[in-house]
This record gives C-alpha cells, structure tokens and sequence, in this order.
C-alpha cells in the first residue's frame, strides 16, 4: 500500500510499504476512506513538534471501513464504517473509567512528556496511508451511524472532542459569557456549541479576517486583536466584573 512518511528533518515522502497486519487479539485493520490535516502535522511539518517518531506514517484523524478484526474484538463487523479517533485508550484503567481516555495510562506512560497518546508518537503508524492498524479497536474505534458522510464523521476524530473537553473544563454553561480566543476549526466549533448551550454572550478574538468573519456568522460578537486589546474590549463591552469562561484553541 501507499503511505506518507515522515523522515529525519520534517523529510515527508508517499512511499510503497507493507500492508498492516493483525499483531494482537484486539487490533483491527481499517482501510481509510478520509483522513484531515491537523495543526499538529504542520507543526510537524515546520519542525516545531520533535515527539513525532521518524520513519511513521503521518496524522492521527481518519474514517474508514474495517477490513480486518483480531479475535477478541467482538462489538464491530468487517465492513463497519468506523471514526478512528486521535488518542487510543485502553478503555480500563483509573483514567479510563473516569472518561479521560487521553491520560490513559496504559497507552500513554510519557503522559508528563506528551499531552496524549495519538497516533504516531506511540509505535503506531498514523491514517495517512490506504489502511491502518489500530490497537485495542474495541475501545478506539467508533462506529458511525447511517446516513454520516466522511466529511461529516471527520470533526469527530479530534477537533470536536478536542473543543468538547474544554468547554467541560470551562464549565459552560446557559447564561455565561463566553470568550473564545483562536477561531481556527476548534474556536469555531467552541463557538458553535456555546450558541448551543444558549451562553448570553459569545466574544471571539483571532486575528485573521476571515475567521473572524465565520465566528460572527456563527452569531459570535468579533474582537480583531491586531487592532485593540481584547481584554480591554471585552471589559468595555461587559461595563461588569461578571466572570467570563475563557476558552483558549489554537
Ligand atoms: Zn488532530
Ligand atoms: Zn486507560
């Protein structure tokens, strides 16, 4: 199969490479119908991010089709179109069963080192390739219901949990007022679930024109922080010392 590999010095390459194969009971094999760009590629891409392990496959977003299932995965069928999420958990240790898969501490022993256990800076080759073997598929891979598109099932990889994890962190909630600073594809979607949350206020700050004309579209009042102090703006705006849930994305 094709992949796309990254070599020392942010090298990255599509090479032929071997097929991935069941090696545990509970792998699957997925053969990716989508995969995204994410922040952290570029960044990787840039050099910026040295836990990426040389000679793997890129990315950590996909949506596939499985191919493969090891004998102790029995809650998923060949042919099921899956997510496989960003971060792998084992599904049952004490940061499992409290839902914070990505400080698992089964898959994610450099936790003081990296934020989570994604793909490719494990072991494991990342979705940039025709097909991708994810371990412990039981608890990693999401079966997704019908009618979902790729594009669709795609956020749900890691930009939406991404942004669902900091608005729980937040504690938002209806009535707050809501910051949100960055309006890349998490901001937007912080913006969009704390309209859903029916918050009273959404403020978002960027500096980019164009995201700040999405965040406004999506009913956010916009703060251009090349041109004024956002802080400043926002206690301006407010006229209060209510508290305001911060929400930082990149
Ligand atoms: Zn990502
Ligand atoms: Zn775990």
């Amino acid at each position: 199969m094709k992949a796309i590999i990254i070599h020392d010095g942010g090298d990255i390459r599509l090479e032929e490479v071997p097929d991935p194969e069941i090696e545990q009971s509970h792998d699957a094999i997925v053969r990716l119908t989508a995969s995204s760009i994410c922040d952290k590629d570029l960044n990787i891409l840039n050099e910026k991010y040295s836990a990426m392990i040389p000679e793997n496959f890129l990315e950590h977003e996909g949506v596939g089709i499985v191919e493969q299932l090891g004998a102790g995965v029995n809650n998923l069928n060949i042919g099921d179109r899956v997510i496989v999420p960003s971060i792998m958990a084992c599904g049952s240790c004490s940061h499992c069963r409290a839902d914070d898969y990505a400080h698992c501490d089964q898959t994610n022993p450099n936790e003081r080192v990296t934020d989570a256990s994604f793909f490719n800076r494990q072991k494991e080759h990342g979705p940039w390739a025709e097909k991708v073997r994810v371990p412990l598929a039981n608890i990693n891979l999401l079966k997704l219901p019908d009618p979902t598109t790729d594009n669709q099932a795609m956020d749900n990889a890691d930009t939406l949990p991404t942004r669902y994890s900091g608005d729980d962190k937040a504690t938002t909630k209806a009535g707050h007022t809501v910051a949100v600073f960055g309006c890349g594809p998490v901001g937007l979607l912080a913006i969009a679930r704390a309209r859903l949350l029916h918050t009273e206020r959404i403020f978002a700050i960027d500096t980019s024109p164009e995201r700040l004309q999405k965040a406004k579209e999506l009913g956010a009042e916009i703060i251009n922080c090349n041109r004024e102090d956002p802080i400043k703006a926002i206690k301006r705006l407010t006229a209060a010392p209510a508290p305001i849930q911060a929400v930082a994305t990149m």
